[in-house]
Formats: C-alpha cells, sequence, structure tokens
C-alpha cells in the first residue's frame, strides 16, 4: 500500500510539472503570437488617422490591435500578404434598401429591397445604413429577420411613415407620421437606428417634413432626405435642413426634383450656400439618381458628395450603379483621386451618422476591414441616362473582413494552396 502511495505521489508530481510546463510553453506561444490574423505589406489609406503608407494590420479577437510599419510574421496565428493591395477600412454605404421580405409589391418586407450579405461583402461593404425602408411600425420585423441575422453590420434611418416604404397609401397616410413614437423607437435602438428619413411623399403640405425634422431633433439624430417630393422645391428642402442633415440622389436630373445644376451646368448658388452651411450631400446613385451631366460640372466647379451611398436595391444593382466598387471606380474616372473615393466611403460616412467608431482603422475598433485591387485596364461606367464615361482603373474587392473574420475571399488569399498528389 505504502509503495502504491509513493508511485502515486510520483505520479501527482510529474502530472504537476507536465500541467508547469504546459502552462509555460502556452503562454510562450500566446505572447509570440498575440494576433489572430495580420495583413502584412498593404498600402494603408486611412482617411481618418491621415494614413498613406505601406504599414502591416495586427488584428485580435476581432478587433484592430495594431496598426505599425512592420509587424513580424511570427507574432500572428494566421497571415494575409496584401502586397500589391489597398487596404481601406471597410466600407459604409449610406443608403441602402435591405429589408427584404416576401410581399411582392413593396420595399417594406418585400421583394423590391435586397438581403445585404448577397451584395455587400463581395463589394467591401462592411457596414450598410438602410434609408428608412422601415417605421416605428415594423421597425422590430426588420430587426429580427433581416439585422440580427446579417453578417454586414445593419443600420438604419426610420421613416417617418409609421410603416415605412410599404406603398400607397400607407406612405402618404400623414396620420401615421408619428414623431414622438418615431423618435422613441430612435431612442430605445441606439446601436442601430442613426436617423429619421422623409421621402416618398406626393402631398404638397409640408407637414411630413416638418415631423420628419422633429423626429430627428427630439431623437438628436440627423435627417435624411430622399427626394421623391415633387411638390417641394430643391431650394426650399435645403433650406430646411439643419447643419449635419443629410440629403440624398444629389446629381438626380428627372422631373420630380430640379438638379443641383442649371441649364448650363454651374451650380445653384443656394446647393453651394447649403454645403458651405453643413447640409451633407450623399450620392444616392440608385436607378435614376446619378447622371454625368450635372455630376462632371458640379465636380469641376468643386462640388463634391459628402458620401456614396450606393441606393441599392432591386432595380437599381443591375444597371449604372452595379455596386460600392463600381461607385468609387465611377467617381476616379471622373477625376476624383482613390484617397478622396475611400473616405466617402468610409470616415465621411461614420462621421455623418454619428458613429465615429466606424469607418477607420484606429486600434481598437472592430476589424472591419476591405483589401482593394485597383486594376488598369479600359472601364466602361455608366450613368442613369444611358450615357458612357471611360476610365483606366477600376477597384475590385479582393478580401472583406468584418468582425475580424474574413467574409469575401475573391482569389483565395486566406486559403491554403492545393496541392495535387501526384501518383509515381
Ligand atoms: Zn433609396
Amino acid at each position: 500500500m505504502v509503495g502504491c502511495q509513493l508511485i502515486n505521489k510520483n505520479k501527482a508530481a510529474g502530472l504537476v510539472q507536465l500541467l508547469w510546463i504546459s502552462a509555460i510553453l502556452f503562454t510562450m506561444n500566446a505572447q509570440a503570437q498575440p494576433y489572430d490574423l495580420l495583413i502584412r505589406n498593404g498600402q494603408v489609406i486611412d482617411p481618418k488617422n491621415n494614413i498613406e503608407a505601406k504599414m502591416d494590420v495586427g488584428i485580435r479577437d476581432g478587433k484592430i490591435a495594431k496598426v505599425a510599419g512592420s509587424i513580424p510574421s511570427g507574432q500572428a496565428t494566421k497571415i494575409i500578404d496584401a502586397a500589391g493591395l489597398i487596404v481601406s477600412p471597410g466600407l459604409i454605404d449610406m443608403h441602402t434598401h435591405v429589408f427584404v421580405g416576401s410581399k411582392p409589391e413593396t420595399f417594406a418586407d418585400g421583394f423590391l429591397s435586397v438581403s445585404p450579405d448577397d451584395f455587400t461583402l463581395k463589394a467591401g461593404v462592411t457596414t450598410v445604413v438602410d434609408a428608412g425602408t422601415s417605421g416605428w411600425r415594423n421597425f422590430p420585423v426588420f430587426k429580427e429577420h433581416v439585422i440580427d441575422k446579417s453578417k454586414t453590420r445593419v443600420l438604419a434611418f426610420l421613416n417617418i411613415a409609421g410603416n415605412g416604404m410599404s406603398g400607397s397609401p400607407a406612405e402618404q397616410d400623414v396620420n401615421d407620421m408619428d414623431a414622438f413614437l418615431t423618435s422613441l423607437m430612435v431612442k430605445k435602438n441606439p446601436d442601430i437606428i442613426v436617423g429619421v428619413k422623409i421621402g416618398h411623399y406626393e402631398g404638397s403640405d409640408w407637414a411630413p417634413f416638418d415631423k420628419a425634422i422633429d423626429a430627428a431633433t427630439k431623437s438628436n439624430t440627423p435627417l435624411f432626405v430622399e427626394c421623391h417630393l415633387p411638390q417641394f422645391s430643391l431650394e426650399e428642402q435645403l433650406k430646411k435642413m439643419r447643419p449635419g442633415d443629410i440629403i440624398t440622389h444629389s446629381f438626380e436630373k428627372i422631373e420630380e426634383r430640379m438638379p443641383v445644376t442649371d441649364e448650363q451646368g454651374k451650380l445653384r448658388p443656394f446647393v453651394i450656400e447649403a454645403q458651405k452651411r453643413g447640409v451633407l450631400f450623399d450620392l444616392g446613385h440608385g436607378g435614376a439618381g446619378f447622371w454625368f451631366a450635372v455630376a462632371v460640372p458640379a465636380l469641376k466647379q468643386g462640388f463634391m458628395p459628402n458620401s456614396f451611398g450606393s441606393d441599392l436595391h432591386r432595380f437599381s444593382m443591375n444597371a449604372g450603379m452595379k455596386d460600392m466598387m463600381n461607385i468609387l471606380s465611377k467617381y476616379m474616372a471622373i477625376g476624383m483621386s482613390l484617397e478622396e473615393v475611400i473616405k466617402r466611403a468610409t470616415w465621411n460616412t461614420a462621421k455623418a451618422i454619428h458613429r465615429e467608431d466606424l469607418g477607420s482603422l484606429s486600434e481598437g475598433n472592430v476589424a472591419d476591414i476591405t483589401l482593394i485591387l485597383v486594376k488598369d485596364g479600359h472601364f466602361g461606367f455608366t450613368d442613369a441616362g444611358g450615357n458612357v464615361l471611360q476610365g483606366s482603373q477600376k477597384l475590385e474587392a479582393e478580401m472583406t473582413i468584418r468582425a475580424g473574420k474574413i467574409v469575401w475571399d475573391l482569389n483565395g488569399l486566406s486559403a491554403t494552396r492545393f496541392i495535387p498528389v501526384t501518383s509515381k
């Protein structure tokens, strides 16, 4: 018995020793590899932090842990070689319609919206803002069915119409536009709802517009104005808007709203004045919202959109808009620099929606990152008027990382190289 106890004691001592050695090795290993993912050799463009340089980005626990000139490769579990690629904050799309559902004729819970993950990740987009497809009544359905189920971060402007974009007559019912209940829903969901939207109203009174401003004021958020308000002149709308409010479809040239430029392509003075005052202009490309005849002369006169909302929905993505990468490339074709287009799809948008925790590669931020390939060649970009403009560069989303996880990898940068077994 004594001998047996002695053997057990020795065994126990050996086990303790083994555990100690394992613990030390584990600690050493953890110290040696503090990053889950390391993106090396890429050209970082981070407008918020004024970075345009070759840098490495270390990611740990889904967050950006370090951005530095060189991070040794031995310090990471997985390494992505981003040589020749741009490393950008994950893109934010300011204007989308993603409250997808089965109703055939509507955007709200309907077939006219699209499922975000199907179109965002492959275009380098990690965050979308839904432009008022839901209102205070049906936001909970939107949250449960889409927002909570998507890999893409889905934020939202809440429509002043109680049921959002449910078509007529619901969208025309002024009695169902409630500033108090709208602001209450915004306040109840501060991590998701970033503002209030007005749009698609055909009446001639200002009540919906005023109620939307009231709801935005009550919830201390920006107002998002999506035209389709044919009775209100552009000048009147801009006048009512507060600094920090956002108007979309900035380069539209259709019957129902006056373009920002006049017949000679000259910017209207009240438009320049509004932007100076702090009103923000979102691109809002959509199916009919972007015309070279307006955007090109506007850019030549120094008028640039503050953000690059795509107005993604069932009709726009197969027309001239296509996706966010195409919008950025299009603006490069008409004369904007790569740094400027990235700024409008990241930091500018984050600031506009009061989410300064997004849109940059600041250490401590959630690791939403896009790796972009700049392709040289001959490319055509189209607008809503059936015009094409030639460009020599096109951006492509090589890899999209959402909260530290690779969610899109076009050419298998993160995959193990397949080596076929050869028989002798
Ligand atoms: Zn829209």
